[in-house]
Order: C-alpha cells, then structure tokens, then sequence
C-alpha cells in the first residue's frame, strides 16, 4: 500500500489510523532517511493508542516504553546502536514477542534479529513534489 501525504499533520494522521487498528504482538519497521518524518508517524500511532504523553525519538536509550495506552507500546530507534548485541542487552526479546506494540526507526540496522511479520514502513521525499511531500510505502509481511 502506498499513502501520499502533503503535510506532518496527515502523515501524523495515517499513523493515528495504524495505532487504532494495531493488534498486540504487532512489530512496525520504519525506514527513511533522517528528517523524512519516522517520528511524526511515530507519534501518530502513539496518539491512535491512546498514549496523552509527548513521544520523541529515544535516541540515548534505544527504547521507550509507554504503558498507558490500549496496548503496551515499545518505540526503539536503534540509530545510534553501535551493535546488535545492545538489542539483547536492552531485552528487546520481550518486547519484540510479548503482548505490545513495536515500533522500530531504523530497522535496518538491526535487521538480524527482526522476526518474519513485521510490518514494514518506508518514508521517502520527492523534492520534485514539494518540500513537505512524503511517500510512505506499507508492507504487510
Ligand atoms: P525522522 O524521525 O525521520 O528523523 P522527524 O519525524 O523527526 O524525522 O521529522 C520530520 C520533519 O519533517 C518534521 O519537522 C516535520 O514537520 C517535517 N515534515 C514536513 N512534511 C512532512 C510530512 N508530509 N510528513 C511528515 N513530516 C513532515
Ligand atoms: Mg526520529
């Protein structure tokens, strides 16, 4: 499925819809180059899981973990991981295979240890199409 948005607030809005229909056990990849709009989207599907609390990425702690919503809800941006052994070190385990929703910025860094199922998310700009132009391309595993 490919989703043309135009503006942070609709691209912010798709991720809204995902939220609500997320079920638990889902794992969410998203690719896409730095600025493209990952946590936008990210807090979007915070939003659609009832999460009130302000979502930014979790760049020095590789995950955030929010409780509050529908469903447990685990946002990793693994961007600055320097190896993949920080994943187990962190316990990703039991969020990628326990009852919540994974949301995972720069999946691709970490794409060893991704189970087959994920959901998988591709922001990109087309600069011919206008600055706030995002194609967001989703695959169901
Ligand atoms: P990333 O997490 O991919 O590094 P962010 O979500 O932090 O990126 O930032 C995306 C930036 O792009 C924000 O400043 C946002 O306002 C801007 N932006 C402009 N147009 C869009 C759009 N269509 N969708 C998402 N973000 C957009
Ligand atoms: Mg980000």
């Amino acid at each position: 499925m490919v989703v043309e948005t135009f503006s942070p607030e609709e691209t912010f809005a798709l991720g809204e819809k995902i939220g609500r229909e997320a079920v638990a056990g889902s794992i969410y990849t998203l690719s896409g180059d730095l600025g493209v709009g990952k946590t936008v989207f990210t807090q979007g599907v915070a939003k659609g899981l009832g999460i009130d609390e302000p979502v930014s990425s979790p760049t020095f702690t590789i995950v955030q973990i929010y409780e509050e919503g529908r469903l447990p809800f685990y946002h990793f941006d693994v961007y600055r991981i320097g190896d993949v052994s920080e994943m187990d070190e962190i316990g990703y385990e039991d969020c990628f295979y326990g009852q919540g929703v994974c949301m995972i910025e720069w999946a691709e860094l970490v794409e060893e240890i991704l189970p087959e199922h994920c959901t998988r998310i591709l922001i990109e700009k087309d600069v011919a199409k206008g600055f706030d132009y995002r194609r967001i391309t989703i695959e169901q595993a």
